[in-house]
């Protein structure tokens, strides 16, 4: 679930709306949503910038528990009702943020304020993703956009004979074909990829009128376009932001090349030189993913040493989880006492249990560090598994219920490893939540917007065989040069392969939003990016009859992304920084800095600052330095880039 989707019309930032919607291949289930209707700003004219944000900070503190239960709701207990709370409340929340907003834009600079209340300020209009124009007609006609283009994503569905719905795939079926890179033939891999690419033809026209409306808006808020007001929310002047994404993008892609070439040159040992490659580029439909942003289904492909390392953790969850069932159902008397419902209930009460077992354990590594155990009520509040008798939102996501301590998480946990590395990286919004409470709402968000998704990932990074062999899931680990090469070949397939995806999508939209590309060249332009930086193309030409940037959901769904860049570079420098605080020396890759107080100490002390100041300072206070780096990446998969390297010798690499 992203909230962002359910506030559509004006979606703000996480500092207003404290719900991380995890992983950037966001959930896509429709919702529905209210007008807005903007009033001008209180007639209260007399109040300074300091009693406003000191007002708004206590409002929203007052107004958002409403927000966040009736969201519960509706995440968790699908259905009419649930859906009409939820949408009511969301609509009160945007009216008063639209208010606040229009008064924010009345101070000036100039204006006497603490220098809490500038910063207060400047977040409240650089946390609008969708800024909304003065005239309220126009804000109406960009909201019924959003939420059209945000229903035709949604909804959006391949049929083959649009008569007939039987013939038809959604999201999840297309997917499926491509995953299973081993079993579908290069001909239906081609068309799941190319029908979902049908879905987002007619948001061409829509789109285009949106990014205008959304320009009117940026400009309403005194900034260029929504290119210019996204890319100040970094506490530097928007063009050095783009700079310093280009200078990160440099450093790591070189072994993204490596990464590239080696994989192409599989798919064309697999599928040929005339069919695997397309001037040394990556057949966009080829790599197990939508969008090309994962490719962790190639691993039959591209494994390096076959079954070398594998660590089976989803078989040793799974008989965990038997151990407690079995043990119920004995207490019970045994199944051949048992009726079917009793042995039903059992089995629900064993999926929990063990559920919370996971849970714990991912606990267990924050607590480790020295951060305070989870309140009672998030082991009461939160959602661990899928209940059997209404329908949810599985999706993996964190919660922040109040700004006060009832925090929890909503998932639908299974027995697999799957399950038990995306609690460790959900706990990282739980933690964080936690850490910076005790801020002014307006402050309690990340320092910036890519260190939310950073946080619980530095920890999986932290989840070394060593890690899961301390905590029982694995036999003490056998190392080998094999075993090292296997693991960081899975990592990189996920970690690397994304890097340039989360590059270039906001690339492409800085400029649509600043007019650099023009609506005649939407499709033309993305491909070029997508060439440029990902060395992927489609192998037909994909005119301008088609809008394939509609067919990533945060494209209609207006979500920024180069967050999701930002994060995959931040993890690996939070990363090193903790493991030299622990006082670990050795290969980055084999560092885990579980149980160390230290790391722990500085890690919370980071968190704390949440949004408060300037995130090159919080950076600091945790790495010394001021800058994102990406030598950590280059340091962590030092063996993978050395053994492709090897590799590729003398192979074709590179692209036109
Ligand atoms: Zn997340």
């Amino acid at each position: 679930m992203n909230f962002n989707r359910a506030l559509l019309a004006l979606s703000i930032s996480a500092s207003l709306l404290s719900l991380s919607a995890c992983k950037q291949q966001a959930d896509v289930t429709a919702n529905p949503n209210a007008d807005v209707t903007t009033k001008t700003p209180a007639a209260s004219t007399n109040e300074t910038a300091d009693q406003f944000i000191e007002r708004v900070n206590n409002e929203i503190r007052a107004d958002y528990p409403e927000v966040t239960a009736a969201q519960w709701l509706a995440s968790t207990n699908i259905g009419g009702d649930s859906e009409i709370v939820s949408s009511k409340a969301n609509e009160r929340s945007l009216a008063k943020l639209s208010v606040y907003i229009a008064k924010a834009k009345t101070y000036k600079e100039t204006d006497p304020m603490t220098p809490e209340t500038k910063r207060a300020l400047q977040l409240l209009k650089l946390g609008v993703t969708l800024p909304p124009p003065n005239d309220p007609k126009q804000l109406a006609e960009l909201t019924q956009l959003a939420t059209k283009l945000d229903g035709m994503y949604g909804s959006g569905k391949y049929c083959t004979d649009p008569k007939d719905d039987k013939t038809c795939k959604d999201i999840g079926q297309l997917s499926k074909i491509l995953a299973d890179t081993d079993k579908s033939t290069y001909e239906q891999q081609l068309d799941a990829w190319n029908g979902w690419h049908t879905i987002s033809k007619p948001m061409r026209a829509p789109y285009q009128r949106f990014i205008e409306l959304s320009n009117i808006g940026a400009k309403d808020l005194g900034f260029a376009n929504t290119g210019d007001l996204w890319r100040g929310g970094y506490d530097m002047p928007a063009a050095d932001f783009q700079a310093e994404t280009d200078r990160l993008w440099g450093q790591v892609e070189p072994l993204y090349k490596q990464l590239q070439c080696y994989t192409k040159n599989k798919l064309v040992e697999k599928y040929g030189a005339d069919k695997g490659q397309i001037d040394g580029k990556i057949p966009a439909h080829l790599t197990g993913n939508l969008w090309q942003q994962d490719w962790g289904n190639l691993w039959p492909l591209v494994e390096p040493y076959k079954g070398v390392g594998s660590l089976d953790i989803n078989s040793v969850l799974q008989r965990q989880h038997d151990v407690i069932l079995n043990d119920m159902l004995k207490k019970q008397g045994g199944t051949a006492k048992l009726s079917a419902t009793e042995i039903a209930e059992i089995t629900r009460d064993a999926d929990l249990a063990h559920a919370k077992q996971m849970a714990k354990l991912a606990e267990g590594f924050y607590t480790g560090l020295g951060m305070p155990k989870l309140p009672d009520s998030f082991w009461n509040n939160a959602q661990f598994i899928k209940p059997r008798d209404r329908e949810v939102v599985c999706h993996a996501s964190a919660w922040d219920m109040n700004f006060a301590g009832d925090v929890r998480i909503k998932m639908c946990i299974t027995p697999t490893e799957d399950d038990l590395t995306t609690l460790y990286h959900e706990y990282g919004h739980v933690y964080y939540y936690l850490a910076y409470n005790k801020l002014p709402p307006i402050f309690q968000a990340g320092a910036n917007d890519g260190f939310h998704e950073a946080i619980g990932d530095t920890i999986v990074l932290s989840m070394t065989p060593d890690y899961l062999n301390s905590i029982g899931l694995v036999d003490k680990p056998v190392v080998s040069q094999e075993a090292v090469i296997n693991g960081q070949m899975r990592m990189a397939l996920a970690k690397v392969a994304f890097m340039p995806f989360g590059l270039m999508i906001d690339r492409w939209r800085w400029g649509v939003f600043d007019g650099s590309i023009k609506p005649e060249n939407y499709n033309k332009a993305w491909w070029e990016l997508k060439a440029k930086y990902q060395g992927v193309a489609p192998v037909t030409a994909r005119g301008e009859d088609n809008f394939d940037p509609g067919a990533k959901y945060h494209v209609p769904g207006n979500t920024p992304y180069t967050r999701y860049f930002l994060s995959h570079i931040l993890q690996f420098q939070f990363y090193k920084s903790l493991c030299d605080s622990s006082g670990y020396k050795g290969p980055l890759y084999q560092c885990s800095f579980a149980n160390n107080p230290e790391a722990g100490k500085r890690y919370w002390a980071m968190l704390e600052k949440g949004a408060s100041q300037p995130w090159p300072a919080t950076m600091k206070e945790l790495t010394g330095g001021e800058k994102m780096d990406g030598s950590a990446v280059l340091e962590y998969f030092a063996p993978l880039n050395t053994w492709l390297q090897e590799q590729n010798k003398g192979k074709q690499c590179g692209w036109k």
